[in-house]
């Protein structure tokens, strides 16, 4: 098969280097597409990529860690599959065959209500209701929230196609309690946002585009349901039956994308090498040692320790937009950074721990519990991670993951790691019956990763693309643009690495 797109099959030759800044997912992924034997040959390009990192290790926010006879997933823990971009490159890989999708028999979730885990309602999908009777005989919502919430089938549609929040898109269709009680933390759970501010149109825009089209979400949902388009489901909250991951966990696909990249000989890894800044290389210079007078273009990227920067003729920085902001130093590039510092990003805390199963009074049969803020608790969440995928936790046990922090609870990422072990402890005690003490538990913090995709996303992204457009050889890839998961991180590495392709093909 011939992916190569045809604006990019040309014979001509050049030769180009290219910088990656950052080995995290995105970073793999770009340089994977940029090395790719077929896709070089194909656009006539010689390229050779040069991936810079700061920390000891590729892989970024992914790492599985072995402990104790479990394996843990200290970021990420799965990705979707409706989105191509992470199957495509696992395919590309030769990876499929490791993949494996979650265990059937748990696939539910529970939400805390007045401080008991109960069922989410059979079918429904972040916020679209499946059965009409599962709503009503829910024990999660009150008699006038059913009947409010089932009513959306009723709520005349919007007419402008302005950006929304997604808080105010359920208010207004589905009502107040199911907002609170359902939405917040499901859809809270995966972007950890504040659903006051969340753009409906960057994060879920099939939804408005059920209201725009069939005038409701629930007679679009029932509809589907009639006319099936493929990707079957089952259970409730997200939509489980589209995650895979890893079997020997999700750091097993790096390396495997790592291994693709290096075999090509094209790939340079510069791990522990930070980068410091990067300036803009335009017009001509005289060398000092010939009186010749250079004509160059590209970027200078200044790396930690190093008296002179290193040149190259494009560079991908796939890091968070306020980390690119702090690189990029020249006059000309103030007007990009203010857009990408306008960019939000939030911080949580996971809690790993191993525990004896018969230390929970609960059955802890589901995939995992979501916590509604106005439960007001200290926790976000709590992943069941060893029902969710098999072989991550050693028999008679169970691997947990709890959420904390976020946008709505950032204060609590001020305590120490000691204080943030006791306070999910007492969570787990008093929701989930736990007692003893667990095999293992730590605490893994995100700080400033998580972009927050605010109303006026699209937009903001659409300004910092055209700024960046201008800058000729930058390019920026990764979650805070086009979709935050790693489906989407992938899938921008590999736009970044087409666009770089379409710039400097040769005429043919
Ligand atoms: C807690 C958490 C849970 C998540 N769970 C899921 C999930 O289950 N499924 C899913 O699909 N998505 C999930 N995501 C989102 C997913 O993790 C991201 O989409 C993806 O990992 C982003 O990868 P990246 O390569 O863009 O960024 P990163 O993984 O952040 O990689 C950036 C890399 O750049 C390096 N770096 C930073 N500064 C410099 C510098 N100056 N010079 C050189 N290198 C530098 C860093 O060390 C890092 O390795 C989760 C995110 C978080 C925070």
């Amino acid at each position: 098969m011939n992916w190569v797109p045809a604006e990019l099959q040309t014979t001509a030759t050049k030769s180009i280097n290219v910088a990656v800044i950052g080995a995290g997912i995105t970073g793999l992924a770009t340089a994977h597409r940029l090395a790719s034997q077929k896709l070089n040959s194909d656009s006539g390009l010689g390229i050779s990529i040069t991936v810079f990192e700061a920390s000891d290790r590729i892989g970024g926010i992914v790492r599985t860690v072995k402990r104790d006879g479990f394996l843990v997933e200290m970021g990420p823990d799965s990705f979707i599959t409706n989105k191509p971009g992470a199957i495509d490159l696992c395919r590309e890989i030769g990876f499929l065959d490791h993949l494996i999708p979650t265990d059937e028999s748990w696939r539910r979730s529970l939400v805390l209500r007045n401080g008991k885990p109960r069922p989410v309602p059979e079918g429904f999908m972040l916020m679209a209701p499946g059965s009409p009777w599962a709503i009503l005989t829910t024990p999660v919502l009150s008699l006038p929230g059913k009947l409010r919430l089932l009513a959306e089938a009723f709520v005349r549609a919007k007419k402008s196609e302005d950006d929304e929040s997604l808080a105010s898109f359920v208010r207004r269709r589905f009502g107040q309690e199911a907002l609170e009680r359902l939405v917040q933390p499901l859809v809270g759970g995966i972007y950890t946002s504040d659903p006051e501010k969340l753009s409906l149109e960057a994060t879920l825009p099939r939804f408005p585009e059920m209201e725009r089209q069939h005038g409701s979400v629930i007679r679009a949902t029932l509809r589907q349901k009639k006319h099936p388009a493929g990707g079957q489901n089952s259970g409730s909250g997200a939509r489980y039956a589209l995650f895979l991951t890893a079997r020997e966990g999700l750091s097993q696909m790096m390396d495997a994308v790592a291994q693709a990249c290096s075999e090509t000989g094209r790939v340079t890894w510069k791990l522990n090498q930070k980068i410091e800044s990067l300036t803009r290389v335009s017009g001509q210079s005289s060398d000092a040692a010939s009186s010749a007078l250079l004509t160059s273009e590209g970027w200078n990227v200044q790396l930690q320790g190093e008296s002179a920067p290193r040149h190259f003729d494009a560079v991908v920085i796939t890091l968070p937009t306020h980390a690119a902001a702090n690189l990029l130093v020249d006059k000309d590039c103030q007007s990009l950074c203010t857009s990408l510092r306008a960019i939000e990003y939030a911080s949580s805390a996971i809690v790993v721990s191993g525990h004896r199963l018969s230390d929970f009074q609960h059955p802890l049969d589901a995939f995992g519990l979501v916590i509604p803020d106005l439960e007001d608790r200290k926790i976000l969440a709590v992943s069941f991670s060893s029902r969710k995928f098999p072989g991550r936790a050693p028999d008679g046990h169970v691997l947990l993951r709890t959420f904390v922090g976020g946008a709505m609870q950032p204060e609590l990422l001020n305590h120490d790691d000691d204080t943030i072990l006791r306070m999910v402890s007492d969570e787990l005690k008093s929701i989930l019956g736990m007692s003893g003490t667990p095999v293992f538990s730590s605490v893994v913090r995100y700080n400033n990763a998580m972009p927050q995709y605010h109303v006026g996303h699209n937009a903001r992204v659409q300004t910092i693309e055209q700024q960046c457009d201008a800058l000729k050889g930058l390019y920026l890839a990764g979650s805070a643009y086009h979709g935050v998961g790693i489906p989407d991180s992938i899938a921008s590495g590999r736009d970044a690495a087409d666009r770089i392709l379409l710039q400097f093909r040769q005429p043919s």
